[in-house]
């Protein structure tokens, strides 16, 4: 891997691609597959090649899997792609004169540019936010710090009743600690899923032992002399933990493309085609806010599944393509043994329907959303993995076929999803 190129007017302009993460790493492979002949450089501040994040909160925190096994591809495959990885930040972007300028001074000229930056974790503005023993869990640095806290008997806090934070606490369960979540709100997971299905997480996350406290926050950290943590919270209560994760959100990376005067809103605007406002430059991944294909109105994702297909459709475009990007919006999340999962688009939603799936401890849920003219435009759902895996699977599909069952179909546990396929268009 060369590391010290800087620019040659005479060489031929590379694919360089700003955020060696998840759509970073999974566009560079793309742009070889899809035929590009040239150079293709790999920028990432993070001293690592891309790997996967899902697993950080989940299998690595529990010990089932080390850092090193989320790479998303390995260092063969990028030496045999000839895709140059330089471990730097980039400072600015030209776009008159097509060419990104490394911390260190070098410039790189682009064909095309894609800008995969991501997000950071938002950081509390209260005393003590700072002090050793208050982490975050963004990247895999963040998690190999964090792992060697969870020691069976210690207290965590998480702050942010989140999917991070919830997964973090179920991971903590797992290896014994004392879990204490605060959420600011008076439910859990926002309005990224139904208050039904925040109260069924809610009750699970009690179940299992965790200490949720809603609607307060954390005012002040104050290291103690045993070196834990006294947690001061707004409702006037006190904490002490030994370690504190916050998973209060992220904030999109979007400094970069503001200094350069690409059109920036919630995220870097791009169009269908996830071209930005500036010419050969396009955005991804969890900093793109692009258009629905649903309602045409601007959204960001954060999800594995919109990093892993917008790398694809960027990396088709960068080459000379005219791809629009319509793939339907999905996530997930693992807490203990079950899963949750939200496809499509809820908040379209004219009206929604539940169906329960099994029954007692073993009961899960399914939330469908249907658009004023009766097409599904989303579905969720939660519940034992066992017992929901396949349903959410199939809610997924007719979600992504915009099939239009009716109502009394959709609630009805007898009423086969598999055989509501044959509504849609
Ligand atoms: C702990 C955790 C668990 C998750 N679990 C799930 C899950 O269960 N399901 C799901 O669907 N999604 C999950 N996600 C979300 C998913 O991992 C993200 O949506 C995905 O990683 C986004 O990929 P990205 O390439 O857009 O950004 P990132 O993966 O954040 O990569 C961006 C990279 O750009 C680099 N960068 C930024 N600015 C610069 C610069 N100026 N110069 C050089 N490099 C720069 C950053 O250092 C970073 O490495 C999880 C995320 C986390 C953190």
């Amino acid at each position: 891997m060369d590391a010290s190129r800087t620019h040659n007017p005479d060489r031929p302009a590379a694919m360089v691609i700003v955020g060696a993460g998840h759509v970073g790493g999974r566009a560079a492979q793309h742009l070889r597959e899809q035929g590009w002949a040239g150079e293709i450089v790999l920028i990432g501040a993070e001293p690592v090649l891309p790997y996967e994040r899902p697993p950080l909160s989940k299998a690595v925190l529990k010990g089932e899997m080390t850092p090193g096994q989320c790479a998303l591809r390995a260092a063969a495959d990028y030496d045999r792609d000839r895709i140059t990885h330089i471990v730097a930040t980039v400072q600015a972007v030209d776009t008159a004169a097509r060419s990104v300028t490394l911390a260190d001074g070098r410039v790189i000229a682009y064909a095309a540019l894609l800008l995969a930056t991501g997000g950071v974790a938002r950081k509390l503005d209260i005393p003590g936010a700072t002090l050793p023993g208050v982490c975050e869990l963004r990247t895999q640095a963040d998690a190999i710090a964090l792992a060697p806290s969870l020691q069976a008997g210690a207290h965590l806090l998480l702050i942010g009743g989140g999917f991070i934070g919830l997964e973090v606490a179920a991971s903590a369960r797992s290896r014994g600690c004392e879990v204490t979540v605060i959420e600011g709100a008076p439910r859990l997971l926002g309005r990224a899923v139904p208050a039904s299905i925040g109260a069924q997480v809610l009750a699970l996350h009690r179940s299992q032992g965790v200490d949720v406290r809603l609607g307060s926050g954390p005012s002040a950290f104050v290291q103690r002399a045993d070196g834990r943590l006294d947690v001061s919270l707004q409702d006037g209560s006190t904490r002490v933990a030994d370690t504190v994760v916050v998973g209060i959100g992220i904030t999109p990376a979007t400094e970069l493309a503001r200094a350069a005067g690409l059109a920036v809103e919630r995220g870097i605007v791009v169009n269908a085609q996830l071209a930005t406002s500036a010419a050969g430059v396009y955005a991804a991944g969890d900093v793109a806010e692009f258009p629905s294909a649903f309602s045409g109105q601007l959204i960001r994702q954060e999800t594995w599944h919109n990093a892993e297909t917008q790398a694809r459709t960027a990396a088709v475009n960068m080459l000379g393509g005219h791809e629009a990007y319509t793939v339907t919006p999905w996530f997930w999340s693992d807490q203990y043994d079950w899963q949750l999962q939200v496809s499509g688009e809820p908040a379209l939603a004219a009206s929604s329907v539940v169906r329960t799936l099994g029954e007692g401890s073993e009961a899960g849920e399914l939330h469908f959303y249907l658009d004023a003219d009766g097409r599904l435009v989303g579905a969720s759902g939660c519940g034992p993995t066992r017992v929901v895996a396949k349903e959410l699977k199939l809610a997924r599909t007719l979600v992504e076929r915009g099939a239009r069952p009716t109502a009394a179909q959709l609630a009805d546990p007898g009423v086969k999803l598999k055989a509501l396929l044959s509504t849609a268009a």
